[in-house]
């Protein structure tokens, strides 16, 4: 379907953004925005061609030039304005997100305001952009730091937090001088489009900001392209590994935050209504769709007793569309989700761990195409089933017994992924001897997703995460910055008359 017919059928479509022009796509090829609770299509969004994703570069190529002087205070303020134009339009913001991506209202809300925070972060950028300076390194010799922006950088995002994972992104390499390119997630664009329109009306320049979507054509133009110094993915293990690898053949810095297999070790001391109320908000919260879930529960020794209250708990939570006030769960992304996640279950019931929930094919009055998944609980599961060793990235959680607390720390540190893990304990002994030994990016302790605030930067560790700097936070304004040492003497018209010197020294 072209342009025309796509407008003569009243279906809107997901404009690129260049050179500060929202534009309609020449491509011819397309793919529907679908809500996951109706199949009503929303949008179409096109895949750009090469020559519009060229054009996105040469405009922050372009708008570099100037955007690099333009003072800290100049840029500060746009983000200062930006934090408020988002809160102003939080619940429009929220409302656009449900629509096409299937989460709750009040968690739609909570993810742009994840994203919010980092906004708020950069209007601080004044603070976090400074060099270093050392005084009489030699005679008259000063040594002082300045954290250049690098240029083009661009930005690729996965469709589980279309709002905050942009505003991961992009605020802060911009608030640091550089210009952007987005690819926001094909699946749910339009809410990061609502975010960018709002972004321009806060005064970011034109060129500066450039939005290009599509699939894997454009993300490898993107990797491959001369313009573009550094390239920042969240997404899959899979295809954050492809995009590493092929940006840092090109040459540019890549930072990939990828997939995740979360274990939350419970020990018997633990809070036990703390503790299963935490699980079950963090497994089943997004229907399971957040890198940072808790998918994987570890029951210590005597712990193992909880699973029929932990299946009761989670037997409680009401499935249903995420514009349904008190809903729990909503819909997964896709259709496909749905069938991979069932194909998934069938999978963990073949290989004889115990279904203990089964949350396949819930009957959803008023949405009954939509792609619904209840929540789903295995126990025995063991290293070596498909439903421990791969991330299902929906609301099915795996239970595993162990009997002793270095088993649960050995457990987690031989799984490959090393995303966000946490420990249930009243011992301030188990806690920190779980703190110090576990190879995990994010710790929580008593806490079931532990994502850090903007002051520190989201990790990861092993399969999770490739690139030694980590988004947002005080980590990414190195990611963003060239750092440039200046050594400098400035001479009088005596010191100046000393001669040739031919050695090392200054
Ligand atoms: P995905 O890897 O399928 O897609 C991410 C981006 O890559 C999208 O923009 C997509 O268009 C693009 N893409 C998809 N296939 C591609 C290919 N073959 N070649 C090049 N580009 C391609 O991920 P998703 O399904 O959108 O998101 C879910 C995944 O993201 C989960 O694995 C989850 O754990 C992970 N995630 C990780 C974090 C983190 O911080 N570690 C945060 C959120 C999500």
């Amino acid at each position: 379907m072209n342009t025309a017919t796509q407008a003569a059928a009243g279906i809107p479509t997901v404009k690129l953004l260049i050179d500060g022009a929202f534009v309609d796509s020449r491509t011819s090829e397309w793919r529907d925005v679908v809500n996951p609770a109706t199949q009503d299509v929303l949008a179409r969004v096109p895949f750009a061609t090469t020559a519009e994703v060229d054009a996105a570069v040469a405009a922050a190529k372009e708008a570099f030039k100037t955007w690099r002087k333009t003072p800290i205070s100049t840029r500060a303020r746009i983000f200062l304005k930006y934090q408020q134009l988002i809160r102003e339009h939080m619940q429009e913001l929220a409302a656009i997100l449900t629509a096409e991506q299937g989460k709750t209202l009040p968690d739609a809300e909570g993810d742009v305001f994840r994203g919010l925070e980092v906004v708020e972060h950069a209007a601080g950028i004044g603070n976090l952009q400074l060099g270093e300076l050392a005084n009489n390194v030699a005679n008259g010799v000063d040594t002082y730091t300045l954290l250049q922006p690098l240029g083009v950088c661009a930005g690729i995002t996965p469709f589980n937090f279309p709002a905050m994972i942009p505003l991961w992104m992009f605020p802060m390499a911009i608030a640091t001088g550089n210009t952007f390119v987005l690819k926001p997630s094909e699946q749910d664009p339009m809410v990061t489009m609502r975010l960018v329109e709002l972004a321009l009306e806060a005064g970011i320049p034109k060129g500066v900001l450039n939005v290009v979507h599509g699939g894997p054509d454009v993300v490898n133009a993107i990797c491959d392209h001369p313009d573009i110094k550094a390239v920042s993915f969240v997404g899959s293990t899979k295809v954050g590994t492809h995009v590493y690898q092929r940006a840092a053949l090109a040459g540019k810095r890549a930072q990939c935050m990828m997939g995740a297999k979360n274990h939350a070790v419970v020990l018997p001391d633990a809070n036990k209504e703390q503790s299963l109320n935490a699980m079950v908000g963090a497994a089943f919260g997004a229907a399971g769709q957040r890198c940072m879930a808790a998918s994987t529960l570890v029951l210590v020794g005597e712990a193992r007793s909880w699973i029929p209250d932990l299946v009761e708990k989670a037997r409680a939570l009401k499935v249903n569309a995420g514009t349904e006030a008190g809903t729990d769960v909503g819909p997964v992304i896709s259709c496909t989700a749905r069938s991979r996640i069932e194909g998934m279950i069938a999978s963990g019931v073949d290989e004889g761990a115990r279904l203990v929930l089964d949350g396949r094919n819930p009957a959803i009055p008023g949405f009954e195409k939509g792609n619904f998944v209840g929540p789903t609980i295995f126990a025995g599961v063991k290293p070596g089933m498909r439903i421990y060793d791969e991330e299902i990235f929906g609301p099915v959680l795996v239970i595993l017994e162990v009997d002793t607390l270095d088993d649960a720390i050995a457990l987690v540190n031989a799984n490959p992924n090393g995303n966000g893990t946490a420990v249930f304990t009243q011992s301030g002994w188990a806690a920190r001897r779980f703190q110090e030994e576990i190879d995990v990016g994010q710790v929580g302790i008593n806490l079931p997703i532990p994502v850090p605030v903007p002051y520190f930067s989201f990790t990861g560790s092993r399969a999770s995460k490739l690139g030694d700097l980590g988004p947002y936070g005080k980590q990414v304004v190195a990611f963003y910055t060239q750092t440039k040492t200046v050594i400098a003497r400035w001479f009088d018209e005596e010191t100046a008359a000393h001669g040739v010197n031919t050695t090392i020294s200054l």
